[in-house]
C-alpha cells in the first residue's frame, strides 16, 4: 500500500513540490494557508477549509470542503501529501494508503490528558442516589453553598473509597465513590466517604489547597466526619481512604 502511494506520490512530483523543497516551507496558521499549501501539492477539488479540533475528525471532505484537525497545520510535507493523496487518489490503495500516513501522524496525543472513567449504565441508579445524597449533604452542612457537581460510582478503585478531583479546562470537577466501597461497608459508610470529598470540593471552591491540612481538619470537625485522611470503615478490614 505504501509503496503505491511512493508511486503516486513520485508521479505527481511537480514543481510547486520542487520549490517547496528548495525553500522550506514557511509554517501554516490557518486554514487558508493550509489550503493554499495542499493546492499547491495538487489538491483540486477542493476550495474550502475548515479546521476543527474535534479529535473524531482528523481529515474528512464533503462537496468541495475539507475538514482538517488543527495538529495537520504542523505536519510534515509527506503528510500533507497523503491529504491530497487521500482526496484525489485515483485509486482504492492509493487512498488507503495515504489514510494510513494520515492518521499516523500524532495530532496533540502527547497533551491528550486520561480519558476519564464514566459509571457503568448498571451504576447509574446508584450514582444517582448519591447525587441525590451530595445535593443534601450539602444543604445540611454547607448551607447549599457548593456547586451541584457530578458524582460517580467507581469500579476501578481499589484501595481508595472515593476521590474528588477539581476541574480542568476540559472536564468539571466531579467526585467518585468505590463500588467495592459502597458494596463491602453499605450506605452509611459510603456517604461518610461522600461528605470527606465534599469537604475536599469545599476545600477547592475556597481556594485552600486539596488536602488533609488545618483547613480540612476544621471543616471535618464541623460537619462532624474523622479528620484524618486514614480511618477504618466500623465494617470490613482497614481501607485506605483517598489521598
Ligand atoms: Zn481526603
Amino acid at each position: 500500500m505504501l509503496r503505491a502511494l511512493k508511486r503516486y506520490l513520485t508521479r505527481s512530483a511537480d514543481p510547486a513540490q520542487l520549490m517547496l523543497s528548495l525553500d522550506g516551507p514557511a509554517p501554516l496558521r490557518n486554514g487558508d494557508d493550509l489550503l493554499a499549501r495542499l493546492r499547491m501539492l495538487g489538491l483540486r477539488r477542493i476550495d474550502r477549509c475548515r479546521l476543527t479540533s474535534n479529535r473524531n475528525v482528523m481529515v474528512s471532505y464533503r462537496g468541495g470542503e475539507l475538514r482538517v484537525h488543527e495538529g495537520y497545520l504542523e505536519a510534515p510535507v509527506s503528510v500533507l501529501r497523503a491529504i491530497v493523496v487521500f482526496i484525489e487518489g485515483r485509486t482504492r490503495a492509493d487512498r488507503r494508503a495515504a489514510r494510513r500516513v494520515i492518521v499516523e501522524h500524532p495530532v496533540g496525543r502527547a497533551s491528550r490528558p486520561p480519558r476519564r472513567e464514566r459509571t457503568r449504565p448498571e451504576d447509574g441508579r446508584m450514582a444517582a442516589e448519591l447525587s441525590r445524597h451530595h445535593a443534601e449533604l450539602n444543604a445540611r452542612f454547607f448551607a447549599g453553598s457548593l456547586r451541584a457537581i457530578p458524582v460517580r460510582v467507581s469500579r476501578r478503585m481499589k484501595s481508595r473509597l472515593g476521590h474528588y478531583t477539581a476541574a480542568t479546562p476540559a472536564e468539571p470537577a466531579e467526585i467518585a465513590i468505590s463500588w467495592r466501597h459502597l458494596r463491602r461497608h453499605g450506605w452509611t459508610e459510603a456517604l461518610h466517604t461522600l461528605l470527606h470529598e465534599m469537604v475536599h470540593q469545599w476545600q477547592d471552591e475556597q481556594g485552600f489547597a486539596i488536602d488533609h491540612g488545618s483547613s480540612f481538619r476544621a471543616k471535618a470537625r464541623e460537619v462532624g466526619i474523622t479528620p484524618s485522611a486514614r480511618r477504618r470503615p466500623t465494617t470490613g478490614q482497614q481501607t485506605r481512604l483517598e489521598a
